[in-house]
């Protein structure tokens, strides 16, 4: 048995999942697993509580509107102050899209606006105009990550009608290279505040850009050192490919 085991929460696996999101659990646990470090997997769903202490990284993938406004409501009466308390001590909370939106303070669709979290100072607007109001395609994003030598590139696939704003308390995840980001004008894509991430980037995410899952981990585990190197011929092909379908020169 391995003496350090990432433990992870899957927040609404059921109903948070579009895009394959569910592949940044599977490249977590193989990257772990290739290095004898052991993964736990629990899963927490409508009604479910969750203890602030039990996980390392808590992950939420994202999901149709009209899915994202039951867990919504749930997050907010069932699992919102477990998550600030993890994110208070550190521990790694991962969002994409749907989830990303509902880490904020709300999501508003019309008339309609569903609560969010509130772990970061952000807020999503649905823009009007149907499907030509989503933005959509290949994405390449620019971040500079504290513990890594410099900037690197993370790319991946966005579909999304909402528009998100952040608050003066909020940060970026990175800087649009190519592709739209939260707002399409802004120049910023998703979020980061310490260790909680928030990202628009499908993909999934972390196959993608297996740089920044070891990057999670390490952050999940407190780890001051380097991961041990893997053969990553694979994932580098499959970044560079994703870098290029954004439209990144080579
Ligand atoms: N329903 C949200 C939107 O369209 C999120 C979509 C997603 O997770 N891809 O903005």
């Amino acid at each position: 048995m391995p003496e350090a085991a990432l433990r992870v929460c899957a927040l609404y696996p059921d109903l948070m999942n579009i895009y394959a999101d569910r592949g940044n659990l599977l490249l977590l646990e193989r990257r772990c697993a290739w290095r004898g470090i052991g993964f736990e997997l629990t899963s927490a769903s409508v009604g479910d509580r969750v203890d602030p202490d039990a996980h390392d990284l808590f992950y939420m993938g994202g999901g149709q509107d009209r899915d994202q406004k039951l867990c919504a409501h749930d997050l907010v009466d069932t699992k919102r102050e477990a998550l600030h308390a993890a994110a208070d001590r550190g521990a790694v909370v991962l969002a994409v899209c749907g989830g990303y939106q509902l880490l904020g303070r709300s999501y508003v669709l019309g008339d309609e606006e569903i609560p969010g979290i509130g772990l970061v100072d952000l807020h999503t607007i649905r823009a009007d105009g149907g499907t030509g109001g989503r933005l959509v395609g290949n994405v390449a994003i620019e971040v500079d990550l504290p513990g890594t030598p410099g900037p690197r590139v993370l790319a991946g696939f966005e579909n999304h009608g909402g528009r998100t704003h952040l608050g003066p308390g909020a940060e970026p995840l990175g800087r649009v290279l190519r592709g739209h980001g939260n707002t399409g004008a802004s120049g910023f894509e998703g979020v980061r505040r310490g260790n909680v991430l928030g990202t628009y980037l499908h993909g999934p995410l972390l196959p993608k850009n297996a740089w920044l899952a070891d990057w999670l981990i390490r952050r999940a585990l407190g780890l001051e050192a380097a991961l041990a190197p893997l053969d990553d011929a694979l994932e580098d092909a499959t970044h560079r490919s994703a870098c290029a379908a954004a439209g990144l020169p080579e």
